[in-house]
């Protein structure tokens, strides 16, 4: 029985490729030495699946920066701007388009699917011209053959790279990159040739836009395209690899009838319901990839499980055309479980990691192909049974007070704008009120403090110390530049998710899971094993210390419970909305806790709100409802007179609007200053909006100081569309990336723009 990996991370289990990466960037090493760490990272990986007996070892899933990027290059579809005349693309042209350079900015990054992980735009018009930029493909499959590897050469299909494309600078907006199909596809043959020629057997083309919802062009592009690959196909075989859903039938259908492709691959963990239409209809003599290993995720597989499924499938592709695989590629998930020395012997008992995943699926081929290892099989089945039974996991109490959500919509006894009135005689804030998001500047020295503090190097009260003096300093300057309603500055955070995890009960943190977000940098999501509750307050100290600070309001500052469910690895044994209803009930008792103790004003962040949205439209509704459900149930017992905001770092949620009015926060204040029209055509078109909105005023990304003038313009913009007695003026988003000499003069322009404005109005 045969055995495939879809992809694998490129970092290293160390990261190594982000350290080499960087140090080439800032000029510290050579090419030739990024080339060094990045060959010793393929040829390890590649090693490390054909020792653990792998049939279908993936290559060109390593990346500099980016796949999507790396297909880009491969069709020298380099925009203008970057300077290309031809021939292949290196490492200049490629880290331009990807970061841009002295002169030029970067191309635009946008989120993989619904992942964490971000790829570079392709910006395509009726002029561009494609040839055969980068031979990448071809060279990595040469390199894992001389070591004795016979890998599969990945590629982006066609289908995908153009739907996934957006219409480039100049262009007009309704060009669709699709229409380039005829030109692009030259190239794809020039790439497969060279393949065959190199001595591959098979391709795999991944084409995970099939889950989506895809009208009948769009899919009857895959149709022509393969079609038209298929006289190239000759003495190949090709895999069509679909991924992070379960493949709509009508696209099923098109996928299946594909006539020069031998083989179709599958998430089963997200797709389930693929199963259905394999049992119902699977063509004869074709290859099932049956990606039954999770690779978004870090719990080990449920072997016994897996294997029942698998054994269904067999029965209907037969013996030799099953093919046991990941759900997707591994890049989704943490690399190497035995750099884990911290975790404890039961939690690491329920993970597994990509290289544990590679062994998984190559014991469940094994297994089938009637070679199972027993011992490895009921050590699994152990761990499954502890992770079920361990009182680690369930808490009776936190699953009773979450079975008594139901039928409760927990929203505020009063209506907002009735709350808000209740509000203002409390607060008497002026109008267009200015605040910030919560971070300040985080200074080496705060992250040296913090560091320190963690591995017992300075004592508590030197900790506090350090932590009382910043957030005095950051007061002082808030109170000087004379914003209206304060932040502590979350010096005493490392990340708004892991602040928060490491507090409560259920969660688990590893040394090295680090998941690639975008280019070099990573995200060392939590783990969410067990039940969640809070044992003691979190944040009450911190907020409390800095309210007796200032006459001035100052905001408790909490990350809402769908944020850090997305952004955490979170359990597979129950839904997700069980697992965000209880993050949702130790916020409430939080945020009960800063009223108790004086504080008037909350900000409960949802950066990730939107981020969590399903890919298909059919699974929409239900997760918004939960989600803002959740949102709601961390503040619906405050007093009138509290007053709740909510931060989100994402401006494109003109579709999501009314799950936002939903979540009825008194105050919200959003990611705006990049895509100032978006955000204002939705009220345009007339939403009614009664709630407090503070349109960040500018793009705290970049490092541009804005002036007094162009933020009173952009706040004018907003007037013109919303209620005056309802706008807040804030950043875009927290300041912690950003250094002190660029905050104090934009917060200065900031308050001047409020102030003359006031004077105007
Ligand atoms: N309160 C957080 C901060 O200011 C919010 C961060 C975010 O939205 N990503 O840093
Ligand atoms: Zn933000």
């Amino acid at each position: 029985m045969a055995s495939h990996i879809v992809g694998y991370p490129r970092m290293g289990p160390k990261r190594e490729l982000k350290f080499a990466l960087e140090s080439f960037w800032d000029g510290k090493s050579t090419a030739e030495d990024l080339q060094k760490v990045a060959a010793d990272l393929r040829s390890s990986i590649w090693k490390q699946m054909s020792d653990a007996g792998i049939k279908y070892i993936p290559s060109n899933t390593f990346s500099f920066y980016d796949q999507v990027l790396d297909t880009t290059a491969m069709l020298g579809a380099v925009p203008d701007r970057y300077g290309y005349t031809g021939g292949e693309i290196g490492h200049e042209i490629y880290f331009s388009m990807a970061r841009g350079n002295a002169t030029l900015p970067a191309m635009e990054m946008t989120k993989w699917f619904d992942t964490n992980y971000h790829f570079i735009v392709p910006e395509l018009g009726p002029n561009t011209k494609f040839s055969y930029g980068s031979h990448k493909a071809v060279s990595e499959y040469k390199d894992a053959k001389a070591l004795g590897v016979d890998t599969v050469p990945v590629l982006i299909g066609p289908v995908t790279y153009l739907l996934l494309s957006k219409p480039a600078k100049g262009v007009q907006k309704s060009f669709s990159p699709l229409s380039l199909l005829p030109n692009v596809l030259p190239v794809y043959k020039e790439v497969i040739a060279e393949l065959k020629e190199a001595g591959a057997s098979w391709i795999q083309f991944d084409e995970p836009t099939l889950v989506l919802d895809l009208d009948a062009q769009k899919l009857e592009a895959f149709t022509l395209a393969y079609g038209e690959l298929e006289s190239s196909f000759s003495g190949l075989n090709v895999l069509i690899e679909t991924y992070f859903a379960d493949v709509p039938a009508a696209a099923y259908k098109t996928l299946t009838s594909l006539s020069g492709v031998s083989g179709f691959g599958f998430d089963l963990v997200r797709g389930a319901k693929t199963l259905d239409l394999i049992k119902s209809d699977f063509p004869a003599n074709k290859y099932l990839f049956a990606g039954v290993v999770d690779g978004r995720n870090i719990w080990a597989n449920d072997l016994a499980a897996s294997l029942s499924i698998l054994g269904s499938l067999e029965a209907i592709v037969g013996k030799d055309k099953l093919v046991v695989s990941t759900s997707c590629s591994l890049l989704h998930t943490a690399v190497d479980l035995i750099n884990e020395t911290k975790l404890d012997h039961e939690i690491k008992s329920w993970l597994a990691f990509a290289a544990q995943k590679i062994v998984e699926v190559d014991g469940l081929a094994k297994a089938l192909g009637g070679q199972k290892n027993e011992a490895y099989f009921s050590a699994n089945a152990a761990a499954q049974a502890s992770r079920r039974t361990s009182p680690r996991v369930t808490n009776e109490e936190v699953q009773k007070a979450a079975a008594g959500l139901k039928g409760s919509d927990h929203r505020r006894a009063t209506n907002v704008s009735a709350r808000l009135d209740a509000q203002q005689k409390k607060l008497n804030l002026p109008i267009l009120p200015t605040t910030t998001i919560g971070s300040f500047p985080q200074t080496i020295e705060l992250r040296r403090v913090r560091r320190e503090y963690k591995a017992n190097k300075i004592s508590e009260e030197d900790y506090v110390r350090a932590i009382r003096e910043e957030i005095s300093k950051v007061v002082k300057l808030q109170e000087e530049l004379d914003i209206d309603v304060l932040v502590h500055g979350e010096p005493e955070r490392n990340d708004m998710v892991e602040y928060f995890g490491e507090q409560l009960s259920g969660f688990a943190f590893s040394a090295n899971g680090w998941v690639q977000s975008y280019g070099s940098r990573c995200v060392k999501p939590p783990i969410i094993y067990g039940d969640v509750s809070r044992p003691k307050p979190m944040t009450v100290f911190w907020s409390t210390m800095a309210q007796s600070m200032t006459q001035r309001p100052m905001k408790g500052m909490l990350t809402g419970p769908v944020t850090i469910l997305n952004w955490s690895f979170v359990r597979n044994d129950q839904p997700r909305f069980e697992t965000c209803y209880q993050i949702a009930l130790a916020i409430q008792r939080e945020v009960e806790d800063l009223e108790a103790s004086g504080i008037t004003v909350i900000q409960i962040d949802e950066a990730a709100l939107r981020e969590g949205l399903p890919l298909r439209k059919s699974e929409q509704a239900f997760y918004l409802d939960w989600a803002v459900h959740s949102f709601r149930i961390t503040n619906c017992s405050v007093k009138d007179t509290t007053q709740i905001h909510t931060h989100m770092c994402y401006s494109n949620f003109n579709d999501i609007i009314h799950s936002i009015i939903d979540m009825d926060a008194d105050v919200i204040t959003i990611e705006n200053s990049r895509s100032d029209e978006k955000l204002l055509s939705v009220f345009r078109e007339g939403v009614k909006y009664g709630a407090g909105i503070g349109p960040g005023v500018y793009d705290i990304h970049s490092p541009r100081i804005p002036s007094t003038e162009e933020i009173a313009d952009r706040v004018k913009k907003m007037l013109a569309v919303l209620e005056t007695n309802i706008l807040w003026v804030n950043p875009d988003c927290g300041l912690k990336t950003r250094k002190y000499p660029e905050v104090t003069p934009a917060l200065t322009a900031m308050v001047s723009a409020a102030k003359l404005l006031r004077a105007q109005l």
